[in-house]
């Protein structure tokens, strides 16, 4: 019984391509001892802040995210991938290794001056993030901080999301 998120994470080779290393995060969801020390360390640092909505990033954000906003009693909002969801949007390209991807927000789903958290399992070079953080300031809000299980710190996504001056949260590398 580890107390360390890490002991609860296992990598699977050669997923989703050849030659990389896919962290899953199923077998963490999976362990209520797991599941609960990930959502208690994901949002230790905001204990005090005013924190008006969490922001889950599809689709393993939206499994935190939802813990998280429970937790803090905030209402939750989903960022998701083009086309999913049925309301009037807002869309945000960022680059991929080969091409592009797009995510949305509802056009409503955030106020101008609402204080956000935005959540997610995994930071790698930090560009669906940004595209979140992007997506929630458009809509006015304030995000307080970006939090994550798991910085994979050679991909630098703690130094693109700090570098545009956020703060970033993470549990483990
Ligand atoms: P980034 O945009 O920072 O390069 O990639 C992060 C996004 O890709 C996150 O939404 C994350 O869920 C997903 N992702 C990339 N690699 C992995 C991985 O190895 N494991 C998991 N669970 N998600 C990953």
């Amino acid at each position: 019984m580890s107390m360390n998120v890490k002991d609860y994470i296992r990598t699977i080779a050669d997923f989703p391509h050849e030659g990389i290393l896919f962290r899953d995060v199923t077998t963490l969801f999976a362990d209520a001892r797991g599941f609960r020390i990930a959502v208690d360390q994901l949002l230790a640092p905001y204990a005090g802040a005013r924190i008006d909505k969490v922001v889950g990033l599809e689709a393993r954000g939206f499994i935190l995210g939802g813990a998280v906003a429970h937790q803090l009693s905030t209402g939750f909002v989903p960022i998701r991938k083009k086309g999913k969801l049925p309301g009037a949007v807002i869309s945000q390209a960022y680059q991929l290794e080969y091409g592009e991807a797009v995510v949305e927000v509802h056009d409503d789903a955030l106020k101008p001056g609402e204080r956000v958290l935005i959540v997610d399992d995994l930071l790698a070079t930090g560009g669906t993030a940004a595209a979140g953080i992007t997506l929630c300031e458009r809509l006015g809000a304030k995000v307080v901080g970006c939090a994550f299980v798991i910085d994979l710190p050679d991909l630098g996504g703690r130094r693109v999301l700090e570098g545009l001056g956020h703060e970033v949260h993470a549990l483990t590398a």
